[in-house]
């Protein structure tokens, strides 16, 4: 038998023992803003998780939510069966939810969501008569979880190109006019609309009539944060509207108060036909996700031919009692808390402060949408990566939780931060990209 302790036997690509073989990272305990280190050191968590823990770690409420739930009706299934916990959920997340989309599917993760979104816009197609609507488009650097729609539709060649044929009929979006320029060309922010005419470029190829659905993340996240430009995500909707093409926002990171909204599609006014969650709807404590879908398409399968209903599956997990409760405590705390409200007044403080790092040494971009910040770095000749990733290792030894993404470091702290913490951030955060190589 291989020893017992063995860093090997965990072998996710990115996690502690890749880079720090003698001395990983590891985290042992959270308190609301920080993390406590396996050397009992204090670590403010700038990304919320995994861009999850919008109401900050270990909450009690949600916490004794879990134990409670636990302890009470541990598991149910959502098969031919059910319990009130589901319900009152689905309810509570309508009420937040934009008008018009007041039906939800559970899932257990965004990947989960994402192919299940996709999975309804083309079974809902088929019931209004539409079968011919097969066709799926994503964008460029769009990055839509692990599943097989999900890379399909993504926009990271590196994430697809092992797996085979995937789904057939995906098309991408351009993410910018000018591929070779991270991420707008000089002016390109204010032409969104224009942008989003790439995807009448992608219809024309073929034929609009036989696209389904349109999947976009509102702010592109895991690629390095892209908000996107002005008009973009309302000209979108004008050409899906225009033919009969379903819109899908994939709010996985953007959802439940992150840009000071319970969604993206509150803070651009547009609403989509779908919307894609998981992490903060649980606080990312539980794992679950929900798919929002329009009346329309809800009642197309809920009220049309018998098959619709019985060839769509849900989730051993679907709704499950523990998770339905973590996320029912997790909303009330973001209300008792006015979580996403803070997140709104904050959103200006946090750009000033972000942007203040502008001019630092090789500082070359710097974005900041909702709590969401970028700080892009001028990449080391033939050392992609390299940069950001001493930031981030300087970063964590200097008590500060960072991310990055090739040499971006994307920031997305707990929509708890105090302002003097958002001060923390940067002042770590400025020597530290100042001695940078
Ligand atoms: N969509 C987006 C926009 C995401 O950011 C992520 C995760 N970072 C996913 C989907 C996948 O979610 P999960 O990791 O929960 O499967």
């Amino acid at each position: 038998h291989a020893q017992t302790n063995n860093l090997d036997a965990f072998w996710m690509p990115f996690t502690a023992n890749r880079q720090f073989k003698q001395a990983p990272r590891m985290f042992v305990g959270a308190k609301d803003m920080h993390y406590t280190t396996s050397d009992g050191r204090q670590v403010l968590d700038g990304t919320a998780g995994l861009w999850c823990v919008n109401a900050g770690h270990c909450r009690p409420k949600i916490t004794e939510a879990i134990q409670r739930q636990a302890a009470e009706l541990d598991y149910a299934p959502a098969f031919q069966m059910g319990h009130p916990k589901a319900f009152e959920l689905a309810s509570k997340l309508v009420s937040i939810a934009p008008t018009g989309l007041d039906h939800v599917f559970y899932t257990n993760s965004g990947s989960e969501s994402v192919d299940t979104a996709l999975k309804i816009a083309l079974a809902y197609q088929r019931a209004i008569g539409q079968g011919a609507r097969q066709r799926l488009i994503g964008r460029e650097r769009g990055y839509h979880g692990v599943n097989f729609g999900g890379i399909s539709v993504g926009g990271i060649v590196n994430n697809r190109k092992f797996f085979g044929g995937l789904l057939g009929g995906v098309d991408h979006m351009r993410h910018t006019h000018d591929p070779e320029r991270n991420p707008y060309p000089k002016g390109e922010t204010e032409h969104g609309a224009e942008l989003a005419d790439d995807l009448l470029r992608i219809a024309t190829l073929h034929d609009p009539s036989t696209i389904a659905a349109v999947i976009v993340e509102p702010v592109a996240g895991s690629t390095g944060v892209l908000p996107p430009p002005k008009g973009y995500l309302k000209r979108l909707r004008e050409i899906c509207d225009q033919h009969g093409i379903l819109l899908i926002f994939d709010e996985v990171i953007t959802g439940y108060g992150r840009l000071g909204q319970p969604f993206a599609a509150d803070y651009f006014e547009v609403t989509p036909d779908i919307i894609v969650t998981a992490k903060g709807l649980t606080n990312g404590v539980i794992p679950m996700g929900a798919v929002f879908v329009r009346n329309e398409i809800h009642d197309a399968f809920m009220g049309g031919p018998e098959h619709m209903i019985e060839f769509f599956r849900g989730y051993t997990y679907s709704g499950n009692p523990i998770a339905a409760a973590a996320a029912l405590a997790t909303l009330e705390t973001y209300k008792e808390e006015g979580l996403f409200e803070r997140a709104k007044a904050l959103e200006p403080v946090w750009a000033d402060a972000i942007h203040s790092l502008r001019g630092t040494r090789h500082v070359i971009d710097i974005r900041t949408i909702g709590l969401i910040g970028a700080i892009e770095l001028e990449p080391i000749a033939g050392q992609p990566t390299k940069r950001a990733f001493a930031a981030f290792v300087e970063a964590y030894e200097k008590g500060l939780l960072i991310r990055t993404t090739g040499d971006i470091i994307a920031l997305s702290p707990p929509l708890i931060i105090e302002e003097r913490q958002i001060g923390e951030i940067v002042e770590t955060l400025r020597p530290i990209l100042e001695a940078l190589n």
